[in-house]
C-alpha cells in the first residue's frame, strides 16, 4: 500500500485512525499546531473505556484512571435532585487529558505515525472538487487523503466549497462556550452532591457543574452564548453560596474552550477528505462527551479506507465510513440533539416542573457516552413511569406544547437520518443533507 495520508490536527479520532492506518502500511503524518507537551487541556475527562478497545489499544493502567462519580442533576431552583445510578462495570472512566494523549500517541508512534508539532494547518488545498493536501504556516503538503481532526473550529472544514454539502460552521445553540477551573476544596459534601450538574443555572441558557474531588473542587460554566472571565467568576461566586466546597484559590485550568453540542455533521466525506471527532461534531449533544465516539469512529474510518482497494479515497468509497458511523453512533446522537433543543426552549421554572413531577427522572438522566440511544431509554420505562410522565405533561400545557414540538422534531430527525442514501451520488446526498440539517432548526 503505502498511500500517503495527512491527519490535520491532533484530535483523538485522527490520531487513532492514523495509528490503525499506519499498522496497515499507510504513510501517515499528523500536523498539530501545539507543541507535544502542550497537547490537551489541564483537566480530567470522563469517557467510555470501550473507546480504547475499539481501536485495539489496551485500557491504561488502573493508576491512571478512576471510575466516574454518578452525577446529580438539578434544575435552576436546586430543589429536585436526580442522581444517576450506574452499575460499576458500565461506569465511564475519568482520566487526565494529558494522560489520554500520552497513551494514544505512544501507540500511534509505535505503529509508525509521524508527528509534526507546532505547525498550524491554514486550509485545504483543492484541485477542482477534490481535497489534495493542506497548507500550513510552514508549507504545502499533498496527500491521497486528508483526515480532518482539527476540532470544532477546523480551518479545513471551514474552507470546503459549498458544492461538497459539508456544513462549514455550527450555528447558534450548537456549541457550549465553557470556562473551567479547579479551586481549593473547603469541605466535604454528601455523596449524592459530589458531582452536581445544574441545568439552566440562575435561568441562564447552559449548564454549570461542581465536582468535589479528593483534593480540589472542579467547576465548569458552560453557556450557549459567549462570555468573559468576569461573568464566569460572578457565576462561581453565586454557586459558592450553595456549594461551600468551592474555595477561592484557583489551582488549575482557569481557561476557556468550546464543545459542540449538536447533531453530527451531515456529510462527513468528500473526494480526498474525511472528518472525525469534534471536526465532525461527534459529541453526545446534551453532555458534550466526544472522546469515546471519536475513537470508535476512528476504527470505522480506518476500515473504510483500508477496504478501498481502488485507492481513490473518493466520496463514493468513503461513503462506507459515513454509513457505518451513522449506523453505529450517529443515528443515536441525532435525536439527542432535539432533546438539547428542548433545553434551549425551556424557561427555568418549566425545567424545575419537569424534574419535580417526574417527567424526567434519575434513570432518564443516566445518559453516558455509551448509552446514547433514546430507544434504550424508552424501552426501559415501566407503565407506571409513563403514567407519571403523562400526568405531569397533561397538567402543564406550556411544557406539554414544548415537549410535543420536540417529539415531532425528534421523529422527523430519526426518519430523515434513517433515510440517508445508501451510496454516494452528489445530487442525492446534497438533497438529503439539506433535509437532515433542516430537522435541527431551533
Ligand atoms: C471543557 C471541556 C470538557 C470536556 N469534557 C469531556 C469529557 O469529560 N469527556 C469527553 O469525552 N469529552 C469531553 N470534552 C469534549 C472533548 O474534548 C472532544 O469531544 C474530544 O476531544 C474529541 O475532539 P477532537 O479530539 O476531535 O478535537 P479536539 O480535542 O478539539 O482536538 C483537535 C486538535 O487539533 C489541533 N488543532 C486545532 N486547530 C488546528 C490547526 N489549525 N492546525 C493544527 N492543529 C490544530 C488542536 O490543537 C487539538 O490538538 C470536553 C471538552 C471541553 C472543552
Amino acid at each position: 500500500m503505502g498511500n500517503k495520508i495527512i491527519v490535520a490536527g491532533g484530535g483523538h479520532g485522527g490520531i487513532a485512525a492514523a495509528m490503525l492506518l499506519a499498522q496497515k502500511g499507510f504513510d501517515v503524518t499528523v500536523y498539530e499546531k501545539n507543541a507535544a507537551d502542550k497537547l490537551g487541556y489541564d483537566w480530567t475527562d470522563i469517557f467510555d473505556r470501550k473507546g480504547w478497545t475499539a481501536v485495539g489499544i489496551p485500557i491504561p493502567d488502573k493508576s491512571k484512571y478512576k471510575l466516574k462519580q454518578d452525577m446529580t442533576f438539578y434544575g435552576p431552583a436546586m430543589e429536585t435532585a436526580l442522581t444517576q445510578n450506574t452499575e460499576d462495570d458500565k461506569k465511564e472512566i475519568q482520566m487526565e487529558r494529558k494522560d489520554i494523549y500520552a497513551h494514544l500517541i505512544e501507540y500511534a508512534e509505535k505503529a509508525g505515525v509521524k508527528f509534526r508539532y507546532e505547525e498550524a494547518v491554514e486550509k485545504p488545498i483543492l484541485l477542482g472538487n477534490r481535497v489534495v493536501g493542506i497548507k500550513t504556516d510552514k508549507g504545502e503538503y499533498l496527500a491521497d487523503l486528508v483526515i480532518d481532526a482539527c476540532g470544532l473550529n477546523s480551518p479545513v472544514r471551514q474552507n470546503l466549497p459549498p458544492s461538497m454539502g459539508i456544513q462549514n460552521n455550527p450555528v447558534e445553540y450548537e456549541q457550549f462556550y465553557v470556562y473551567r477551573a479547579h479551586f481549593n476544596k473547603m469541605c466535604e459534601v454528601e455523596e449524592k452532591d459530589k458531582f452536581k450538574l445544574i441545568l439552566l443555572p440562575n435561568n441562564e441558557l447552559g449548564i454549570s457543574w461542581v465536582a468535589t474531588e479528593e483534593n480540589h473542587t472542579d467547576v465548569l460554566i458552560g453557556r450557549f452564548f459567549k462570555f468573559d472571565r468576569d461573568y464566569a467568576i460572578s457565576q462561581i461566586d453565586e454557586m459558592r453560596k450553595l456549594n461551600p466546597s468551592i474555595g477561592t484559590d484557583i489551582l488549575r485550568g482557569d481557561s476557556f474552550a468550546n464543545i459542540p453540542v449538536r447533531q453530527p455533521l451531515g456529510v462527513l466525506v468528500a473526494d480526498g477528505y474525511a472528518a472525525i471527532g469534534d471536526s465532525a461534531f461527534m459529541t453526545v449533544p446534551v453532555i458534550g462527551s466526544g472522546i469515546a465516539n471519536s475513537l470508535k469512529a476512528a476504527k470505522i474510518l480506518a476500515d473504510a479506507i483500508s477496504n478501498d482497494f481502488s485507492g481513490s479515497y473518493s466520496a463514493e468509497t468513503l461513503w462506507n465510513y459515513q454509513k457505518n458511523f451513522y449506523k453505529e453512533i450517529g443515528a443515536a446522537l441525532a435525536p439527542l440533539a432535539c432533546i438539547k433543543l428542548l433545553l434551549t426552549r425551556l424557561e427555568g421554572p418549566e425545567l424545575d416542573y419537569i424534574f419535580a413531577k417526574g417527567i424526567l427522572n434519575a434513570e432518564d438522566m443516566t445518559i453516558d457516552a455509551d448509552s446514547t440511544s433514546l430507544g434504550a431509554m424508552l424501552s426501559g420505562m415501566s407503565l407506571d413511569d409513563i403514567k407519571i410522565k403523562l400526568d405531569g405533561l397533561i397538567n402543564n400545557k406550556v411544557v406539554l406544547g414544548k415537549v410535543v414540538k420536540m417529539g415531532l422534531q425528534l421523529a422527523r430527525a430519526t426518519a430523515v437520518t434513517a433515510a440517508m442514501p445508501t451510496s454516494y451520488n452528489r445530487k442525492t446526498v446534497l438533497r438529503w443533507v439539506e433535509e437532515y440539517n433542516s430537522c435541527f432548526k431551533r
